[in-house]
């Protein structure tokens, strides 16, 4: 094999070099990337470790995305949508936790109307102590996301997942009279005064090596608050689940398709680091499920600085199976609060204090 490309950060690393270390399976040559990913992670955003508290507020969806289980098209998902009660009981946890962040996530859902959203973040704010609130509720409309952010949402996350624009069309068919355009939303973020994140995820059946070395020169040019990088996990009830395993089953894979492993996933979150220093990486729930036994700790020791506890109450939370066999689904909160506090600081890692934005450290 020819020498690796030296590793640069920021603009010092090519394109070349990217392409060439997603291939990478060369385990003491890898070992030179996750050490340039984590000096470089603790040079630009230091040892603490930002947590943001995740309730999943919906498990409703329009939309037929083609790898997630809980796209409208999944009958056999049992749909629930939290009280407000709920929520705000999950907000005053988050505080209690000591969580920088709320992050409220949901299928693309239009029962969460614009008022009681703009109503629930109000109260949030004027009944919590909550320092930052993100939203991840899909491709909303332009008044909506005005509203929430005039309502005391600080931060939106929206993930392009590809940026091979047919693989894009084939996952995540558009609603009726609607082209899906995530890059034009997250600029719109960005002049709205969000905080802005992004992500993609690893290994989509179709996807390249390359492709996923143009997503990172992406990153690169984009000024994302936030990228949140997860292997794509099969869910059988997906039209993509089934075509996962049928290829598995007749070896039927694309020249350079894309591993959904966690080493694969890994290499994209070190390279991530690389090419944007003091973005906000989060150690995925995706990424920990790829890996049980060392998914969440590789994520921290190659790149990644945030981790996003689930406060989700358990009954709601075993409902949303975006794929299958979510970490922690038996878990209280409690437990995993404690389990991630124990795990960073046997990792020599500090928990970050107040809304933890970027730069932060
Ligand atoms: N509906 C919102 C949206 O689409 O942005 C937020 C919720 S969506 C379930 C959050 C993220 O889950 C997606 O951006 C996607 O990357 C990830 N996801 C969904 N299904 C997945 C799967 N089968 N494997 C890995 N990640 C998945």
């Amino acid at each position: 094999m020819s020498a690796a490309p030296p590793l640069g950060v920021a603009d010092s690393l090519t394109r070349e070099a990217i392409e060439h270390w997603l291939r990478e399976t060369d385990e003491t040559r890898l070992q030179e990337l996750w050490a340039a990913a984590d000096e470089t992670r603790r040079r630009y955003v230091g040892d603490a470790v930002h947590l943001r508290g995740l309730v999943e507020i919906s498990n409703y969806c329009v939309r037929g995305c083609t790898y997630c289980g809980i796209r409208a098209g999944n009958r056999g998902v049992e749909r629930y949508r939290i009280p407000e009660d709920v929520l705000l009981e999950c907000a005053h946890k988050t505080v209690e936790f000591g969580y920088g962040t709320l992050v409220l996530q949901s299928g693309e859902d239009y029962g969460i109307t614009g008022e009681w959203m703009t109503r629930a973040l109000r109260r949030i704010r004027s009944e919590t102590a909550v320092s930052a609130i993100t939203l991840s509720l899909g491709e909303r409309p332009d008044e909506e996301l005005a509203a929430w952010r005039e309502a005391g949402a600080d931060r939106y996350l929206l993930r392009f997942e590809t940026s091979d624009e047919s693989l894009y069309r084939r996952i995540h068919p558009d609603l009726p009279g609607r082209v899906s355009d995530r890059m034009s939303i997250l600029r719109r973020l960005q002049e709205l005064g969000y905080e802005a994140g992004t992500g993609i995820m690893v290994g989509i059946p179709g996807q390249t090596y390359a492709s996923i070395a143009d997503d990172i020169e992406i990153f690169r040019g984009m000024d994302m608050d936030m990228i949140g990088i997860g292997p794509y996990l099969p869910h059988p009830a997906t039209p993509l689940g089934q075509e996962f395993a049928r290829r598995t089953a007749e070896g039927d894979w694309p020249d350079d398709q894309a591993a959904n492993t966690e080493l694969a996933t890994c290499r994209v979150l070190a390279l991530t680091r690389l090419a944007r220093p003091d973005s906000n990486l989060p150690a995925t729930t995706a990424l920990s499920l790829a890996d049980k036994a060392g998914g969440r700790v590789h994520g921290l020791q190659r790149g990644g600085n945030v981790v996003m506890p689930n406060v989700t109450p358990p009954e709601q939370r075993e409902l949303y199976e975006i794929y299958p066999e979510k970490a922690a689904v038996h878990e209280t909160a409690e437990a995993v609060n404690a389990g991630i506090r124990q795990l960073l600081a046997s990792l020599g890692r500090t928990v970050g204090a107040g809304a933890g934005g970027r730069g932060a450290a």
